[in-house]
């Protein structure tokens, strides 16, 4: 996978984060900010939780683009449930 390119878009529509990949290319993640500070997942999270569970979920669509949204989803899921504080502050740095 090419690095992916990740950059903060706060008028995304409806949507958490998205990830465009097109092949030879580097995959572009976009993050809503905004929606992760006004709804981090039904406060199931905290802000820094919701940003590393976008962005194991964008980076695995990134890396897999054929994946399904259920087999990402479900994964993600399966992460978020072991993932250290040390990992969690390396992704939302990215951002
Ligand atoms: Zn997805």
């Amino acid at each position: 996978m090419k690095k992916p390119i990740i950059k903060v878009n706060n008028r995304l529509k409806g949507d958490w984060g998205t990830t465009d990949t097109t092949p030879g290319k580097r995959p572009v993640i976009q993050i809503n900010v905004k929606k992760h500070k006004a709804d981090p997942f039904k406060k199931r999270y905290t802000l820094k939780q919701a940003l590393a569970d976008t962005m194991t979920h964008e980076l695995m669509h990134a890396k897999h683009p054929r994946m399904t949204e259920k087999s990402v989803y479900k994964k993600t899921a399966k992460k978020m449930r072991s993932i250290s504080k040390a990992e969690i502050n390396k992704l939302v740095n990215k951002i």
